[in-house]
């Protein structure tokens, strides 16, 4: 689960991280008396979407002018005049797509004076199963350049969790960093903060990207990124409630309602399968066969009429969905039941494009009969791979 900026800066705060004063802002009337409670000389508008590469952004509409989603003001007026270009307009990054965001808030903080910006990262590495971080002294808007072009200038080291975080990590941050005299007990201090929230409120990711000197040579947050399990969210609270629906894909909100796991791809074919691995395997034989994916899609191990009639919603309110292959191993259900279901499903959802289904497991033939002699215009494979081709033909021709 992700959240805001000005969310992961208050939460950073929360622990003691140094941030710069600021305030959001969703109503362009606002900006101004928000502005005034901060002290300048310097205010930064920033858009608050859930993507990256906002100061390299470009807004589709021209009312929005020619700046980024990052704004620096001189002035309140300034900053009002910019909230305003920048509300309910849309924001296009690296990240968001072609399509971009619709930013709905914006957030206005006190603008700080940048000696140096760095890069801090704190991960779970998935190699190792061990909280990593990743660090470099060339942080800012092309750190995926560097990633790319000079990886060796980015250094990363991880933390055993047998013996936890000492302040030995935050040296060899700061160290890395290339920090110096007190710096080194700033830098220090705010990795042991980040390593505390990172465990206590089951963060997946932790970027700030920049960490600055300033000129007066203190260290500060000016872009934090902060992203949760959100497995664990029934046990915070707190952080569940910092959720914004607005910026997700309305086809993943819906299957998160009905407990469903499903994420939108962009390809043509939509997937229904039972178990996650079978879902993979399922998208890997549409490409071998020549097409892509349009979601992956696990309706999980008791796929009940209900569950399989929201699917099937879920998968043909994407447009861009030429043809469906439903994909169902029945162990614990039977097969007559899920082709029951799927029939269930589709007489009520109604049926624009060929779906082909693909049953396995206990009363395959029943299942297969119930498909067979139910009228409608389904096709039946006789194995995964039979059904894949079979559905790439009727999509592809
Ligand atoms: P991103 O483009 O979405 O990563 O947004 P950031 O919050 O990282 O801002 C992009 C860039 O704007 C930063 O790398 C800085 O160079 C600049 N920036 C952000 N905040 C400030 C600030 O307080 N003062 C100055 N001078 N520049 C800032
Ligand atoms: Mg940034």
């Amino acid at each position: 689960m992700n959240i805001h900026e000005y969310q992961a800066k208050a939460l950073l705060r929360s622990y003691g991280i140094p941030v710069s004063d600021g305030r959001p802002v969703t109503r362009a009337e606002d900006a101004k008396t928000a502005a005034g409670e901060l002290d300048g000389p310097l205010w930064v508008v920033k858009a608050q979407i859930h993507a990256g590469g906002r100061g390299k952004g470009k807004f589709v509409e021209p009312e929005a002018g020619e700046k980024g989603g990052v704004r620096l003001a001189r002035s309140v007026e300034e900053a009002a005049e910019f909230a305003r270009q920048m509300l309910g307009r849309t924001l296009v990054t690296v990240q968001t797509g072609p399509a971009g965001k619709q930013v709905n808030r914006i957030y206005i903080e006190n603008g700080s004076d940048i000696a140096r910006e760095l890069y801090l990262a704190m991960l779970i590495d998935r190699a190792t199963s061990r909280i990593s971080f990743v660090v470099s002294t060339e942080g800012g808007m092309s750190i995926e350049d560097v990633a790319h072009d000079s990886p060796e200038k980015i250094i990363s080291f991880d933390v055993d969790p047998a013996t936890g975080l000492s302040d030995f990590h935050g040296r060899r941050v700061a160290f890395a960093l290339g920090l110096e005299g007190a710096q080194v007990k700033q830098c220090v201090s705010i990795v042991r903060a980040m390593y505390k929230l990172f465990i206590e409120k089951d963060v997946e990711m932790i970027e700030i990207n920049p960490l600055v000197v300033m000129t007066d040579g203190n260290l500060k947050l000016l872009d934090a990124k902060v992203s949760f399990d959100g497995n664990a969210m029934y046990r915070h609270p707190d952080i569940a409630a910092l959720r914004d629906e607005t910026e997700e894909d309305p086809k993943e909100l819906a299957a998160s309602k009905f407990d469903l796991n499903y994420i939108a791809l962009d390809g043509e074919i939509g997937c229904m399968v039972n178990g996650a691995g079978l879902a993979m395997a399922t998208m890997d034989i549409i490409k071998l066969y020549g097409a892509e994916p349009a979601n992956f899609l696990d309706v999980g191990g008791g796929a009940t009429k209900e569950k399989v009639t929201e699917a099937f919603k879920i998968i043909t309110s994407d447009p861009n969905v030429k043809g469906i292959l439903v994909n169902i191993f029945g162990g614990i259900m039977r097969c007559d039941v899920i082709a029951e279901g799927v029939l269930a499903a589709v007489k009520e959802v109604g049926l624009k494009v060929p779906l082909v289904v693909r049953l396995e497991g206990t009363n395959v033939e029943l299942g297969k009969d119930i498909i067979r002699n139910s009228g409608l215009n389904v096709i039946a494979g006789d194995n995964l791979s039979d059904a894949a081709q079979k559905i790439v033909k009727a999509v592809k021709g």
